[in-house]
């Protein structure tokens, strides 16, 4: 392939750079992305022990132009950064290796003694959606600005709400769960049968009817409920958790075979009461009146700017110069 077919994408979108007037620093360096691979291929990590689960997850952090694209605006380390605030720094040193290595593989050393700085259990997990969810915590307490921090919340965390309903007297409770990954447990099964990543999700959102024994209705005090879980909104990334490890046998993997597709369309896997609901706050006329500027009107606001658009009817009978 000629070196020209790789099109460079700035990883940082021009908009979010003007948006950064909050004390960030303006973006250093950006990684190069080719549409489909990178400048010099793709560049293994190196296993520093039972490291595997750990890079795996870094190749993903380093695939994410979304993530990377928040890690090039932490800017140089200063002096004054601590041992244990260099993770974010190492990570961009790390994936800006892996950019220009010539090599098959780059050892990952320097994040991985950052983790043990920070005495994270990285090592010691098998389950790739807690070692997820360590190093993503680590990383949003050690970069540099808040604002950068919410922005990588933001791009991995799911907002959801699980609703409550009283099956005897409709109580509602909501309660906000976020999450940074869905969690679809992964079962045996005696038929054999194969899952599908669409049906197993479908089935994680639908209504359940179950038992509140510990936390029954406040209202009548009936335990008979009906959960459901629903989208508040969609994150930029969103991940979902096989949860391959047997609930009767935690050491057990299952190795049940579940499919899932090359692009993921939560419109045609979800009813639309699970995923995020499009709220409009109409304005009516009478509301649009409250602004003449009598402030015992409920708003008690006052209009200063009034935009009139010529209507279709009057465009249709006079047409203005062009
Ligand atoms: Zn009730």
């Amino acid at each position: 392939m000629e070196e020209d077919s790789y099109a460079e994408i700035q990883v940082l979108e021009t908009e979010e750079a003007a948006q950064d007037d909050l004390g960030v620093q303006p973006p250093s360096k950006c990684l190069s992305y080719s549409t489909g691979r990178f400048r010099n291929g793709a560049t293994g990590l190196c296993n520093i022990g039972p490291t595997s689960c750990l890079n795996s997850l870094l190749q993903t952090l380093y695939m994410n132009k979304d993530f990377t694209g928040i890690l090039c605006r932490i800017g140089d380390p200063d002096d004054n950064v601590r041992p244990d605030g260099q993770l974010p720094y190492e990570l961009l040193a790390l994936f800006e290796a892996m950019q220009n290595s010539k090599e098959d593989a780059v050892s990952p050393y320097q994040v991985l003694h950052c983790l043990q700085i920070l005495r994270a259990t990285v090592f010691a997990q098998n389950d790739v959606a807690e070692v997820f969810s360590t190093l993503l915590s680590l990383l949003l307490q050690t970069v540099p600005s808040p604002h950068l921090a919410e922005k990588m919340r933001a791009l991995y965390t799911i907002p959801m709400e699980e609703c409550v309903m009283c099956q005897r007297c409709s109580q509602q409770r909501i309660t906000h769960k976020d999450r940074i990954a869905i969690p679809l447990q992964i079962s045996h099964s005696k038929f054999h049968r194969n899952l599908t990543l669409e049906r197993t999700l479908f089935r994680y959102f639908r209504s359940q009817e179950t038992y509140e024994d510990r936390n029954p209705c406040p209202k009548c005090e009936c335990s008979r409920v009906v959960k459901m879980t629903h989208l508040r909104s969609l994150p930029r990334t969103f991940s979902i958790h096989l949860k391959r490890l047997s609930r009767k046998n935690p050491l057990q993997k299952v190795n049940r075979t579940v499919s899932f597709p090359l692009v993921l369309d939560l419109l045609e896997v979800l009813d639309s009461e699970h995923l995020p609901r499009k709220e409009y706050s109409l304005v009516s006329w009478d509301d649009v009146k409250c602004t003449y500027g009598n402030t015992t009107f409920r708003w008690g606001l006052t209009a200063c700017l009034l935009v009139y658009v010529q209507s279709e009817a009057a465009t249709s009978d006079t047409k203005p110069p062009l």
